[in-house]
């Protein structure tokens, strides 16, 4: 295989406490030297005033295949991501059928294979059919390569299921990833529950649902040893509780997603169900407190819980819309423009936040450039600046509530594995 020079670029890398402009070798899909000259390599990718960061990491991904392709397809899944800058995914089990067994595992594998753009990797089902009645198969699934489990798009909602998911998780040492949601206090919401939702009359869900779970999770996990991963959370009681419980030194972690930190249940004035998630956006006292989240270290990563609904669901009413929205593609824009601009993180720690931090909970090799990794690499843009269009997505969806928002930044160029897989301008719906 080729070697590649990454000259002159700005290397980021936390994993190895790297933040300084130097030349980067790869060789035989691998990262082989730094400081190295410009001498005969096949390629050289011109990385003045870029940042070369690990290949971004998202472990929040719904891919849709099998059983909604109408919605997403892995093979345009992984295709977003790479436009997004991410070079490694985990995708959520909540697909028809269900994640749940080795043959459904190996058919994602395979799938993501056959596509040849990001690694793949799979979350697979806490319960059987993702129903909550039965525990699934948890040795099998981690032996097919199954690398944390979660019946995200719901909770697992049983308490002794859950005890019992985390004793075996704790036998193979993955976490268990969960959609904290209490359903009877959710019933019928649109929106979260606060003053907003009453001036629009819409009926809402407490930030307090998200709250009991977290804590019942978090005590779950101490009881047992287990490691909990907090799924996108959103509210400030939500992060408290993880502050409190990470300093009693329980093994839990948590996630966040752009759309948390950026916007406010006040959107949904406009009752545009692109705005319709859950956890639904909350008020702006919430969002604050979870910008200081972020910067404190309480909340570990940044995630897209990118959710692909076709259009003819999402222009539903608000109320029988499906929740979600897609996150692959506006993702780094959304980190660089609203938490690096303003200064809430630096760029080691939110590069740290999609690289080294979700692989270090995953357990996976990847999100470093240490010599002799796989060649993974982002080289961003941090100063480009784009209109979101949602007819430019490589996602086959585009319920994004972000259309016609200004950001700063993007990936530029894209490796996995020591080819490029991504330029940016290349390939998008328009031109297929
Ligand atoms: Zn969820
Ligand atoms: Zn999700």
């Amino acid at each position: 295989m080729a070697s590649i020079l990454i000259k002159n670029g700005r290397i980021i890398d936390p994993s190895q406490g790297i933040d300084r402009v130097s030349n980067l070798l790869i060789r035989d899909g691998k990262i082989a030297g730094y400081d190295v000259p410009q001498n005969g390599q096949d390629r050289m990718i011109d990385a003045t005033d870029k940042i070369v960061s690990p290949g971004l990491i998202d472990m929040h991904v719904h891919l849709r295949e099998p059983g909604r392709e109408e919605d997403e397809t892995i093979e345009t899944g992984t295709a977003a991501a790479l436009a997004g800058g991410f070079t490694s995914i985990a995708c959520m089990p909540n697909t028809d059928p269900p994640i749940d067994t080795q043959a459904s595992v190996e058919f994602i594998q395979q799938q993501a294979a056959r596509a040849g753009n990001c690694n793949v990797y799979v979350v697979a089902c806490v319960s059987k059919d993702r129903e909550g009645n039965e525990l699934a198969e948890i040795g099998q699934l981690c032996r097919a390569g199954a690398v944390g489990f979660s019946d995200d798009g719901a909770p697992v909602y049983d308490p002794e299921l859950m005890r019992r998911a985390f004793e075996y998780c704790l036998m193979f040492d993955r976490p268990i990833l969960n959609h904290a949601e209490v359903r009877e206090l959710t019933r019928g919401g649109v929106m979260h529950e606060g003053l907003m939702s009453m001036i629009l009359g819409l009926p809402g869900m407490p930030a307090a649902a998200e709250d009991v779970m977290v804590s019942r999770d978090i005590l779950l996990a101490e009881a047992t040893g287990g490691r909990i991963h907090v799924q996108h959370v959103s509210t400030r009681g939500s992060i408290e509780i993880i502050r409190r419980a990470k300093a009693r030194e329980v093994r839990v972690t948590t996630e966040i997603c752009p759309h948390h930190f950026t916007l406010t249940d006040e959107s949904l004035r406009s009752f545009d169900s692109n705005f319709k998630m859950s956890p639904p956006l909350r008020g702006r006292r919430d969002v604050e407190v979870c910008l200081a989240g972020l910067a404190d270290g309480t909340i570990d990563v940044i995630c897209t819980d990118h959710a692909p609904h076709a259009a003819e669901k999402k222009m539903r009413e608000l109320d029988q819309a499906p929740f979600g929205i897609v996150g692959l593609e506006t993702c780094l824009g959304l980190v660089i423009t609203n938490l690096i601009e303003p200064g809430i993180l630096d760029w080691p720690t939110a590069i740290a936040k999609m690289t080294m931090n979700p692989a270090q909970i995953l357990g996976i090799p990847k999100g470093t450039l240490s010599v002799g990794a796989d060649a993974d690499v982002t080289i961003i843009d941090p100063d480009a600046r784009w209109i979101v269009d949602p007819e430019r997505f490589h996602s086959k969806s585009a319920n994004t509530p972000f259309a016609g928002w200004e950001l700063r930044g993007r990936a530029e160029t894209v490796l996995v594995g020591g080819e490029v897989k991504y330029q940016v301008g290349q390939r998008s719906k328009q031109l297929i």
